[in-house]
């Protein structure tokens, strides 16, 4: 019988069935799709970065990068997250630089001309830029593989196409139903990403976790070499990088509703690229492939910050990363396994991000999100 049972093949679920291997436990890793990664994690823009403004996600994010940075299968590449900083914003950005370099990761305040060296942009509206030289990109289905290798390694079963159809407590235990049977274990541990509240409909709880699509737009390469960072215009939160000889470009779309629509929302290009045109004037020569675009889901919390750790007596979720999980795995599946092990995280106080903020009243405001 296992120790825990684990939902979800995604980045999220995959490091977390590792680390509570490694701590000794018996994990059985339950996942609906054939394989792993078909969630959010394999439709990712794979970033990864410090500059956030509340300390909690600054540094899930930067511990975990020091993880990927030593995993081969991560393929971690810092090539820089640029955020140009518009005026009406420059207060607020000056806040969460404060708070970044109180945490000692590194995070460059610079000039826009100094910015422009980087990328050619217009300046019209912003004060300056801010540039994390250890931000960068990984990948999302390497690192996934080599979590579960690793668990698997220590032991864990992994099954595929093995959805949980409902769960609930009995005598101590979490006994969980599949089509293939009944699983029982005394913790159960929920990353299924942005089905995360249809699971726990199924447990009969409430997690406020919906699935909102977003999409990554993929030029055709270009005619010109090109390395640049991950930047983006908070003005507009529109963002593009450098992928090989082509760039990915993308920008939320607000009043995209929750739900599980599926397919590329080709109307979102419009207001993209005029976003992008009006900062970028480089983007005006470019080419779109509509086949190399894609989209996915973003697993939203009314916060935009994900829920961890205990719900209920041996009942754990890791989800609702609003669109910043694969930068944050690694370091939630070693704080998964520290609650489970010693009842509560011990590496980092999770208190901000517990479910039960969003019935006490109180969210958490983090102004890095995108
Ligand atoms: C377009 C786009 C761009 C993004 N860009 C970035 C980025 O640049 N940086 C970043 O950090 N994050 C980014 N994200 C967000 C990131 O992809 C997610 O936060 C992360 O992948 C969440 O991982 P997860 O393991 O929690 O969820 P998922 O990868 O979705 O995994 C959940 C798994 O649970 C499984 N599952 C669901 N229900 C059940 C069930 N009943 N039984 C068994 N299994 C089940 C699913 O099949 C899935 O495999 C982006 C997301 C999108 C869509």
């Amino acid at each position: 019988m296992p120790d825990a049972i684990v939902v979800g093949a995604g980045i999220v679920g995959a490091a977390s069935a590792f680390r509570l291997a490694e701590r000794g436990l018996k994990v059985l890793l339950l996942e609906k799709e054939a394989t792993y990664a078909q969630g959010s994690t394999g439709r990712s823009a794979a970033g990864v970065r410090v500059q956030f403004s509340e300390p909690l996600n600054v540094l899930l994010s930067y511990l975990s990068i020091l993880e990927y940075r030593e995993i081969p299968e991560a393929a971690y590449r810092p090539l820089g997250y640029l955020f140009l900083v518009p005026e009406a914003l420059a207060e607020a950005q000056e806040e969460a630089l404060k708070a970044q370099r109180a945490l000692g990761v590194p995070v460059e305040k610079l000039s826009l001309a100094e910015a422009q060296k980087k990328v050619p942009f217009r300046a019209e509206g912003l004060a300056y830029a801010t540039f994390g030289p250890m931000d960068g990109v990984i990948d999302p289905h390497g690192a996934t593989a080599f979590y579960l290798r690793e668990a698997r390694r220590l032991g864990a079963e992994v099954r595929f196409s093995e959805p949980l159809l409902s769960a609930r407590r009995e005598r101590g235990m979490w006994r969980v139903k599949t089509p293939q049977g009944i699983h029982e274990a005394p913790y159960l541990l929920l990353c299924a990403g942005a089905w995360t509240g249809a699971v726990g409909r199924r447990l009969g709880l409430e997690i406020p976790i919906r699935p909102v699509r977003r999409m990554v737009f993929a030029t055709a390469p270009t005619p010109f070499p090109h390395a640049f960072p991950l930047t983006v215009d908070l003005a507009t939160g529109f963002y593009f990088r450098s992928e090989g000889s082509r760039l990915l470009f993308g920008r939320s779309n607000p009043e995209e509703p929750p739900g599980f629509r599926e397919g590329m929302d080709w109307g979102w290009l419009g207001p993209t690229l005029e976003a992008g045109l009006s900062r970028f004037p480089l983007l005006e020569a470019l080419a779109l492939d509509r086949k190399a675009s894609w989209w996915g889901y973003y697993e939203m919390t009314p916060d935009h910050n994900p829920i961890l750790g205990f719900v209920e007596e041996g009942l754990l979720v890791a989800a609702g990363f609003s669109g910043h999980g694969v930068q944050q795995a690694a370091m939630v599946g070693r704080l998964m396994a520290e609650e489970v092990a010693f009842g509560k995280a011990q590496s980092l106080d999770l208190t901000p991000f517990r479910l039960r903020r969003f019935w006490e009243g109180k969210p958490l405001r983090e102004r890095g999100i995108v």
